[in-house]
């Protein structure tokens, strides 16, 4: 796969990103009037859990997930969730909600004390568990689109799901490596306040 030109990262008055293959879901409304996105928010997903490439996240996200394919779908096929992206195994972004809107990714969450944590962020899906490293081509489209992001809208941190929903959520995992993700997409340690607490510009919302 040849990786899309950087430019095409960025989102598009509309919310879409050119370098997304698009796949909408009903499963979003609109922002609260004039709330920033100012956070992105990063998880792991996989459908079914531990098996990657089935093409179930997208299904689960366009609530066509079949719930007679594996025990476990039974029990979610009618929960109505999406996120803005999916960056699958092979490092390819997936869009399902522009930008402009709320997609339902977070659900109950807390950013130091803000909380409905879809009103105000990015969600973005990477393909894998708990258990298992990403893949080099995720860190590479991860690290592309989130600085596309920060130039397109003033975010101002990046925190897991586990973050702003502990002890309910644990994605994106052990295995996601912030360090490396900072590296490589240019973000400054106090741009992760859960990652580096103590960094300088560490977000204290009241
Ligand atoms: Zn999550």
């Amino acid at each position: 796969m040849t990786a899309p030109a950087p430019s095409s990262y960025l989102p598009g008055a509309d919310g879409w990103v050119p370098a997304a293959r698009r796949v909408p879901s009903p499963n979003y409304d609109a922002r609260p009037d004039g709330m920033p996105v100012d956070l992105v928010v990063l998880h792991n997903i996989s459908l079914p859990p531990g098996q990657f490439g089935s093409g179930d996240i997208e299904a689960f996200f366009q609530n066509r997930l079949d719930p007679g394919k594996h025990p476990f779908f039974a029990t979610i096929h009618q929960v109505q969730v999406s996120a803005h992206f999916l960056v699958t195994r092979t490092g390819e972004l997936v869009q399902f909600v522009p930008c402009t809107q709320r997609a339902w990714h977070a659900g109950q969450s807390d950013f130091f004390g803000r909380t409905r944590c879809n009103d105000f962020s990015i969600g973005i899906e990477i393909e894998g568990c708990d258990d298992l490293p990403f893949t080099k081509a995720q860190y590479d489209t991860v690290s592309a689109l989130v600085p596309a992001l920060m130039a397109a809208y003033p975010v101002r941190a990046i925190a897991g799901h586990s973050d702003i929903a502990p002890g309910r959520k644990t994605d994106p995992g052990p295995h996601f490596d912030w360090a490396r993700f900072a590296r490589q997409a240019g973000v400054a340690p106090g741009m992760l306040p859960y990652q580096c607490p103590g960094a300088a510009g560490h977000v204290t919302d009241s």
